[in-house]
């Protein structure tokens, strides 16, 4: 009793047991074709109670698409004895939910084929089968990104065996396909960069093994690795840990190389100039410092050019940046081009180069490099089609002659610089303790300056344009002088040059014009007859686009005829802008003014140039008049121009005649007109008047030798 008791309650337990595993029991015979299936099996598949069980039955409940595979399953030959059967498959339920399942089935071994019936089990894996397949999908979104991910990345368990890799680790370390499995060794798969020489010289072997101790610690750890094909890796390793142990490490490789060139770019960018390359202020003051350091090591001295192109502004203002940008690569590389490797050269702003020679020995060697660079960017420019021209002017200072710091160097080839500029540009100058003292006067001088155009202390002095045939006073040329309350008269050359530089020779300029052209107009209404007046036009006036509109304004306000104004203007403000200059030159002849070229000599001198522009005079500088008894190349050269100048057309004025034997002698070489101390100085305007009633007397003032 105690014993069936035991079996039923076991049977119970059983089936309980059968219950909360969602097991189900059946037993087929596939010889008859039959089946039989526990309650729980019938449950599970929701088939009712009163339907018997077949295999048909079962079969009608496994989803379509996997019943073909299960029927085939369940025949006699696939249910070798002595083995497992194991199959999963599908039901759909009456309500349409898929539920997934697994079926077993066993034979006895010692059963022949075709006796004994088969017994077996299906399971509900339902609850499992979803969590695989969420596991799976997560798995399959984690690939994606990590294959998205643009680092490459690798995982090895504690034995250096690699578990996971996505696509770009493949790329990265550029390892074939065959070396690249589950569990391949961390050895051997950095043996493919270690050949490569990527972890230095060495023997590859030593290195893989070196690597592979280093790993096994399992610290993290990075390094920047530079591949032959010149991509740069940042490689970085940290150990994996799983439920707190170690349980091995994960590398990233990421690709760094534009952000390495990008730091370079920066690097390089902080210390050079971005338009041409060149050294910038900063790095111009560390490499001056090592400089100077080195030379009072070797006792040797230091050059430092400071350079300044002349016409730059010009260009810059009227042509455009771009074309000032091209002409500063230009400028740049030809000062490369001209100095020593070791040597700085540097860009300040604008167009100031800083070029410092090294070991340069004695102040001639300064100078015959600074005559090299004078004649290499004094040649012309070539941007977009058109030739310009910026000659440098460059001072010069030395160490450790005249000052033993960078800021001082600097100043002082900044000063001399300014010297040269001074000097009528295009030239080297090189810096004096009187270069320093003239700077600070500049600099007090601009201050009162300024405050002479606000005060208008301007006046001007009027010197006589005599005929060369006949002595008669034929004009006047309109000379500026600035009378300072304390200072007294000064010379234009004192302030005409500061005031070009600073600008402030507009506001001179137009104020010269006025006045010269009311004075002209005073002198006729004082019976001294139609006086023709000369009036000096800087190159600063020249370049502002409403200049004749000036010329017009000053005549109209005047009432001074057209024909009675004389322009001055030199070859070389005409020169920088050769094109404008045409068109502005037409404009004025249109409005019937005269033009003269003054000071003729001393700049281009090419009187091919000139053919083109719209002239009248030519005014040889005083330089060849002042000599020209005594020095046979100038009296050529006075020649030579008078001829030209008569071919085109020109009348030929010779300035600065200071002697009886200077007028013979120019009148002699053909000049149509004089002008200078000779016949009188420049005069106040109520002198002039004076002048030239006194000499009125035979309408001869001047007596002209014969
Ligand atoms: P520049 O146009 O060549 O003027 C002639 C200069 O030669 C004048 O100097 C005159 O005094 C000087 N000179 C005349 N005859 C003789 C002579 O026989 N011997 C010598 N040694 N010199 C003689 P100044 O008045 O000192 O003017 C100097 C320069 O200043 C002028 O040279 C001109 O370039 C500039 N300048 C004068 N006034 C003006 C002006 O209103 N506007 C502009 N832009 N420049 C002016
Ligand atoms: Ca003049
Ligand atoms: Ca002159």
């Amino acid at each position: 009793m105690t014993c069936r008791g035991d079996r039923e309650r076991l049977c119970g337990h059983l089936r309980h047991a059968q219950d909360m595993a969602r097991l189900g029991l059946w037993e087929l015979d596939p010889v008859q074709g039959t089946l039989w299936w526990s309650d729980e099996f019938r449950v599970l598949l929701r088939i009712p109670a009163e339907e018997p069980a077949s295999i048909e039955g079962f079969l009608a409940r496994v989803h379509a698409t996997d019943r073909a595979r299960v029927a085939a399953t369940l025949h006699e030959e696939a249910l070798a004895a002595g083995h497992d059967v194991e199959f999963s498959f599908r039901t759909v339920r009456p309500d349409g939910l898929v539920c997934h399942f697994v079926g077993r089935l066993r034979r006895e071994a010692a059963a022949p084929p075709g006796t004994a019936a088969v017994l077996g089990l299906i399971q509900d894996v339902t609850v499992a089968t979803a969590a695989e397949e969420e596991l799976r999908r997560q798995t399959a979104y984690l690939t994606a990104i990590l294959d998205h991910m643009p680092q490459g990345i690798s995982a090895f368990d504690e034995r250096l065996r690699l578990q996971y890799w996505n696509r770009r680790f493949a790329d990265v370390l550029d390892l074939p396909d065959e070396a690249l499995h589950r569990d391949a060794r961390f050895e051997d798969l950095i043996m493919y960069p270690a050949r490569r020489g990527e972890y230095g010289p060495g023997d590859p072997a030593q290195l893989v093994a070196e690597r592979r101790a280093l790993a096994l610690r399992f610290e993290p750890h990075r390094t920047e690795r530079t591949r032959p094909n010149g991509r740069t890796h940042l490689v970085s390793g940290e150990p994996m840990h799983i439920d707190g142990e170690v349980a091995g490490f994960i590398s990233t490789y990421a690709d760094i190389t534009e952000q390495k060139r990008a730091e370079a770019e920066i690097r390089h960018l902080a210390h050079s100039d971005a338009l041409t390359g060149l050294a910038n202020r900063f790095s111009l003051y560390a490499r001056l410092g090592q400089a100077m350091a080195d030379a009072r090591r070797s006792g040797q001295s230091l050059a430092v050019l400071f350079l300044d192109l002349d016409r730059f502004k010009t260009i810059n203002d009227s042509l455009g940046h771009h074309v000032g940008d091209a002409l500063l690569v230009q400028v740049a590389d030809r000062l490369r081009g001209c100095v020593r490797e070791a040597d700085t050269v540097a860009r300040l702003g604008g167009d100031e180069f800083v070029v410092a020679l090294q070991d340069v020995g004695c102040a001639a060697n300064a100078a015959h490099v600074a005559g090299k660079l004078l004649a290499r960017l004094s040649a012309p420019y070539v941007v977009d089609g058109t030739e310009l021209h910026a000659a440098p002017s460059i001072g010069i200072s030395l160490f450790p002659d005249d000052c033993a710091d960078a800021t001082g160097l600097l100043r002082n080839a900044d000063a001399a610089m300014y010297h040269a500029k001074a000097s009528g540009r295009a030239n080297y100058q090189f810096f004096t303790a009187e270069l320093n003292r003239a700077a600070t006067a500049r600099l007090i001088l601009e201050g009162k300056l300024r405050r002479a155009v606000e005060r208008g202390e301007f006046e001007l002095w009027y010197q006589p344009l005599i005929a060369a045939c006949d002595g008669t006073l034929i004009g006047v040329e309109a000379l500026a002088r600035w009378r300072h309350p304390q200072d007294g008269l000064i010379a234009p050359d004192q302030f005409i040059p500061l005031a070009e530089e600073t600008g402030m020779i507009t506001a001179i300029g137009a104020w010269v014009l006025g006045e010269a052209c009311r004075q002209a107009v005073r002198w006729r209404e004082q019976g001294l007859g139609a006086l023709r007046v000369a009036v000096n036009v800087s190159a600063r006036q020249l370049r502002d686009a409403s200049f004749a509109e000036a010329v017009a304004g000053a005549l109209a306000a005047s009432g001074l005829e057209a024909g009675a104004l004389e322009l001055e203007i030199t070859e070389s403000s005409i020169m920088e802008q050769p094109e404008r200059a045409i068109d502005l030159l037409r404009a004025l002849k249109a409005l019937g003014v005269h033009i003269a070229i003054d000071d003729f000599g001393t700049g281009y001198s090419s009187l091919s140039h000139l053919k083109r522009f719209p002239l009248d005079r030519l005014k040889i500088d005083r330089s060849f008049v002042s000599d020209i008894e005594h020095d046979a190349n100038d009296a050529a050269i006075v020649a030579a121009a008078v001829s030209v100048a008569h071919n085109l057309g020109l009348s030929v004025v010779a300035e600065g005649v200071e002697s009886a034997e200077q007028v013979a002698r120019l009148r002699k070489l053909g000049c149509d007109v004089l002008q200078g101390f000779h016949f009188s100085r420049p005069l106040p305007a109520a002198e002039l008047a004076a002048y030239i009633r006194t000499h009125r007397s035979g309408s001869t003032i001047a007596s002209i030798p014969r």
